[in-house]
Order: C-alpha cells, then sequence, then structure tokens
C-alpha cells in the first residue's frame, strides 16, 4: 500500500514525487512514458533558470532526480481506471491493482493534431502547437495559426507581436473566438484571416516548413500560403478519458481542482495539464506537481491515525 500514488511521469507527476519522497513516505510513480510531453519537445527556453534546454535531457534530468530519492517509479504502464474508497485503488491495462491512501493524477493532455500530409514530417520543424514554448523561434518570420477559437486567436495576437506576419485559418465561416479578441485581431496590420479554409497540406523541402495549403470553401479552390512556420491550435485535449465518472470534470474534460490542487474525491488530488490549472507550461505543472504533494502529505497526516 502506498501513501501517495501519482498517476503520470511528466513534470507534474515527478515534482509530486520528489516533495513526497522528501517527506518519507511510500510514494509511487505510474507513467505510461515517463518524461511525458517534454518528450516530443525540442528546445526549452523558458523554464526559469536553465537558460536552454531540449526535451529529452530536460526528461532524463526529470527522472534523475526522482530516482535519486526511494521513489518505486512503474514506467511503461497504463492507468485504466480508478475506484476511490478509503484506499483508493488504481487498475492498470496489464491487470495490477495498485492501492495507496492517496493519489495524485498528472496524467497531462495532448495536443489536437490536424492529420494533414506534413503534420508529422515537419513537426518540431515549423510545425508547432505551442506560442508561449515556440513563438520567438519565429522572430520576423512568417507563419500561420491554424484554428479560429478563442485559443487560435490568442496566439496569433501572440505571434503578431514576434513574428513578421501571421496568417489565421479558420475551418467555419466565422471566428469563434470573444468579440473582445476578434476586435484585437482585427486591430493588427500584420495579420491576415482566412475563413471558411481547410488546411489540406503542410509543405516543406525535405527539411523545414516552407508553405501551407487550403480549400477555400466557398469558391473550392486551392489556395497556397508561403511560410516558414504553423501553429496549430485546435485544442488540447486532457488525457482523463479513464477517470470518466469519477472525479468532477470541466466541461473541457479537465480535472476540477481547487487551490490546494484538491479534486473532487477526499485523498484524490491532480495537478498539471490535466487539470483545469490555466496555462499549460512546464514551469507551472512542476509548481503545481510539488503543491498537489503537499496536499496529500497535509490529507494524510490529518487523516491516518493507525
Ligand atoms: P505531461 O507532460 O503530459 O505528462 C503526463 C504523464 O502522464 C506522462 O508520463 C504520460 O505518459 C502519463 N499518462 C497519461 N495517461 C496515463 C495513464 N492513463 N496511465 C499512466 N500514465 C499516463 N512547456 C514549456 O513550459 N516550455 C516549452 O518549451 C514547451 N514546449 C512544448 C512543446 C511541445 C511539442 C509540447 C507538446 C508541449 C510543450 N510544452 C512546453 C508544454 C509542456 O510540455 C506541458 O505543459 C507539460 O509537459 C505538462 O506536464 P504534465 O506533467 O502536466 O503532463
Amino acid at each position: 500500500v502506498f501513501d501517495v500514488l501519482i498517476v503520470g511521469g511528466g513534470p507534474a507527476g515527478a515534482a509530486a514525487a520528489v516533495y513526497a519522497a522528501r517527506k518519507g513516505i511510500r510514494t509511487g510513480v505510474l507513467a505510461e512514458r515517463f518524461g511525458g510531453q517534454v518528450l516530443d519537445t525540442l528546445s526549452i527556453e523558458n523554464f526559469v533558470s536553465v537558460k536552454e534546454t531540449d526535451g529529452p535531457h530536460f526528461a532524463v534530468a526529470l527522472e534523475q532526480h526522482v530516482k535519486s530519492y526511494e521513489v518505486d517509479i512503474m514506467n511503461l504502464q497504463r492507468a485504466e481506471s480508478m475506484v476511490p474508497g478509503k484506499l483508493i485503488e488504481i487498475k492498470t491495462a496489464s491487470g495490477a491493482i495498485l492501492k495507496s491512501k492517496t493519489v495524485i493524477l498528472a496524467t497531462g493532455a495532448r495536443w489536437r493534431e490536424i492529420n494533414v500530409p506534413g503534420e508529422q514530417q515537419y513537426r518540431n520543424h515549423g510545425v508547432a502547437y505551442c506560442p508561449h514554448c515556440d513563438g520567438p523561434l519565429f522572430k520576423g518570420k512568417r507563419v500561420a495559426v491554424i484554428g479560429g477559437g478563442n485559443s487560435g486567436v490568442e496566439a496569433a495576437i501572440d505571434l503578431a507581436g514576434i513574428v513578421g506576419h501571421v496568417t489565421l485559418i479558420e475551418f467555419g465561416a466565422e471566428l469563434r473566438a470573444d468579440a473582445v479578441l476578434q476586435r484585437k485581431l482585427r486591430s493588427l496590420n500584420n495579420v491576415t484571416i482566412h475563413v471558411s479554409a481547410q488546411t489540406t497540406e503542410i509543405h516543406g523541402d525535405g527539411k523545414k516548413v516552407n508553405g501551407l495549403s487550403y480549400t477555400d470553401r466557398v469558391s473550392g479552390a486551392t489556395k497556397l500560403v508561403e511560410l516558414e512556420g504553423v501553429f496549430v491550435q485546435i485544442g488540447l485535449v486532457p488525457n482523463t478519458e479513464w477517470l470518466k465518472g469519477t472525479v468532477a470534470l470541466s466541461r473541457h474534460g479537465e480535472i476540477e481542482i481547487d487551490a490546494k490542487g484538491q479534486t473532487s474525491i477526499p485523498g484524490v488530488f491532480a495537478a498539471g495539464d490535466v487539470t483545469t490549472v490555466p496555462f499549460k507550461q512546464i514551469v507551472i505543472a512542476v509548481g503545481e506537481g510539488a503543491k498537489a504533494s503537499l496536499s496529500a502529505f497535509d490529507h494524510l497526516i490529518r487523516n491516518s491515525f493507525d
């Protein structure tokens, strides 16, 4: 039986593990892929105090830090369901049942992909998903943002201040972002907006992106935009499918937490991209993981008298 069982081995889960282990309590980490989204990241330049690193190095550093403590790491294991109770049970895809007094859910999220030719080939070579992370790499260049919802329009406004030119591409007949964001976007002189536009392909020279094709859904014509970068902003999907019917989720499927990282179930905490916490970033996930872990410890000292 664990005191704290952490599900997820990204920045949030790793931080939670370090904080729990330092309290001298029995700590386990169950992770499908230790490192999480960081493994798919090329360069990281905004983890404050580390001027520049890359995803694989950052993931190794996370793992080494966790392994320097007594933590039971169960990597390449997927949690399939959670059963609340005095002891909370986590069932894995391999059939194991793990029991713990507290659980920290840190299963992260994934960017929704556009699924057109070129997206996978040029991922990290012009195709990006996070404007806060990769915007500065396109300083002075031409980029497109795919998606006219709040995140797409916010990304376009943000990028317009850094890059040379932004083309915003929206599938529907109108942008879906809040009016105030749309007004701001339309006031910028280096932004072009295309609605009723279906992205069909991201082009490149074999090494990096050099263009994007879309179909004008009104005229049926195919258009080519020359550019150096494409930001896909059609949604971030939290990894909570396995939790449906247990903890309370927001309408976007994110785990609802309070200021201490407590979920709707006593003894179950959550941290990082999988939660309702605004802004999905490594430095934020790490802080949230530490917070959830301290909350779990607080729960343990208030509730276990055996
Ligand atoms: P994740 O990193 O998503 O980790 C989730 C963990 O849970 C993983 O170990 C996963 O395998 C595991 N998991 C999921 N489901 C299950 C399950 N059912 N059972 C067991 N384990 C499970 N942020 C920055 O701050 N700077 C950047 O430069 C930056 N660049 C990025 C570039 C890319 C391409 C991407 C995709 C993201 C980038 N981000 C960046 C965002 C950052 O990676 C995330 O905010 C951060 O990783 C969130 O950490 P997390 O621990 O909450 O979740």
